[in-house]
């Protein structure tokens, strides 16, 4: 539920294409808009929108350590396209170390305890580190992923993280996705060709196979009620 206070800036958004809502959200919150990539096509057009329009909005990654090789090849493309320099958050080198040692590298496929315990040691406590001090937090969320997202406004508040959340391309189709990546050469990750849909990290990640729901690749050992890694409440 979006506070009252945010009523009036939520109409004005609403008049607004994608990229003029990111201006106006920058210029109304100076140095306080932040951009959280994975490098998903969502995510690469987002980065576009800011880094072609030199739209002032840092934009920052989760780098968990076990991301896919063709990942770290698309954020180093994006970097070397746009001459950005995306911001990296790593995990805290003492939870991990300790979190590794007593459990293993991949106890995420014993338990649900453990599973989430690697998802906040590798992406909630980083995020909320990269999210502390800021106002607005933009994400790539499309309804397209997740029923639970039916109905989803563009504009939202986040009570776990106290902050406003933005999300540029909420209602776009996967072809408008695909096409817009495509017509305008924006570096995409290419593992996108190959039937993975929502990219995360490379042992919870699997292609999904034709009918399958967009959920499906994600944490695939799991039952569709526990799949979520902490960051959005409507994964
Ligand atoms: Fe760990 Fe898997 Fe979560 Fe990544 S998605 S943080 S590897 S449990």
């Amino acid at each position: 539920m979006l506070p009252d206070r945010y009523s009036t800036l939520s109409q004005d958004m609403a008049q607004l294409e994608s990229i003029d809502a990111l201006k106006k959200l920058a210029a109304q919150y100076p140095g306080k808009v932040i951009f959280s990539t994975s490098f998903s096509w969502e995510d690469q057009i987002i980065a576009h929108f800011i880094l072609s329009e030199k739209i002032p909005v840092k934009i920052f990654t989760l780098d968990t350590g076990r991301l896919f090789e063709e990942t770290y090849y698309v954020w180093s493309r994006t970097n070397e396209q746009y001459n950005a320099s995306i911001e990296a958050y790593y995990p805290d080198k003492n939870l991990l170390e300790e979190f590794l040692t007593s459990k293993g590298p991949n106890s995420f496929y014993q338990s649900l305890e453990n599973r989430k315990g690697c998802c906040y040691i590798r992406k909630v406590e980083p995020l909320q580190r990269a999210l502390d001090g800021n106002e607005v937090w933009v994400t790539g969320l499309r309804a397209e992923h997740s029923p639970e997202r039916t109905g989803l406004p563009q504009l939202e508040w986040d009570e776990t993280n106290h902050i406003l959340k933005y999300h540029p391309i909420l209602n776009w189709t996967t072809e408008d996705v695909k096409n817009f990546v495509h017509e305008n050469g924006i570096p995409y990750n290419t593992l996108h060709d190959k039937g993975f849909i929502s990219i995360g990290c490379a042992p919870c990640t699997r292609a999904i196979r034709e009918g399958e729901d967009f959920r499906a690749g994600r944490w695939w050992w799991e039952n569709r009620e526990t799949k979520e890694c902490g960051l959005h409440s409507h994964s």
